[in-house]
């Protein structure tokens, strides 16, 4: 937690989640990352996967990160879509404007509870 007090960006969203300083339906934490629901659902089953430490996006924490604080979050989220209970789940890791990121603070969606179409929009 130390760590990712001292990687933390005073502007960022996420952090502040992090941190408690915004609230958020917090639905598990780890050693190196919290799980809490999407504000805009877009399925019954809408969670984020989000390392404490800061980094932008995916590109930038895999530069950065052990190899085993990247496996341990897709663990995380990939135990978060199969506790959604569904007939599988899916993993949305979006980066940069083409793929319409909007938090610059990495973020799993697992989004699962219903059939989804492919390829995305
Ligand atoms: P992105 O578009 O960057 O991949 O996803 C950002 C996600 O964060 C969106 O799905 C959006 O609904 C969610 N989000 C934005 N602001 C908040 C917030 O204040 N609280 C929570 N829980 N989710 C948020
Ligand atoms: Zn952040």
């Amino acid at each position: 937690m130390s760590d990712a007090l001292e990687s933390r960006d005073p502007h960022c969203l996420f952090c502040k989640i992090v941190s408690k300083e915004i609230p958020a339906a917090e639905v598990a934490r780890t050693e190196g990352a919290i799980v809490f629901k999407d504000v805009h659902p877009k399925a019954p089953t809408h969670l984020l996967v989000v390392p404490l430490r800061h980094a932008a996006n995916l590109g930038e924490f895999t530069a950065t990160a052990a190899n085993h604080e990247v496996g341990d979050l897709f663990a995380l989220a990939s135990k978060m879509g199969r506790e959604a209970g569904g007939d599988g789940y899916r993993i949305v890791v979006n980066e940069g404007p083409d793929a319409g990121q909007t938090v610059f603070h990495l973020h799993l969606h697992v989004l699962a509870g219903r059939a989804m179409s492919w390829p995305p929009g």
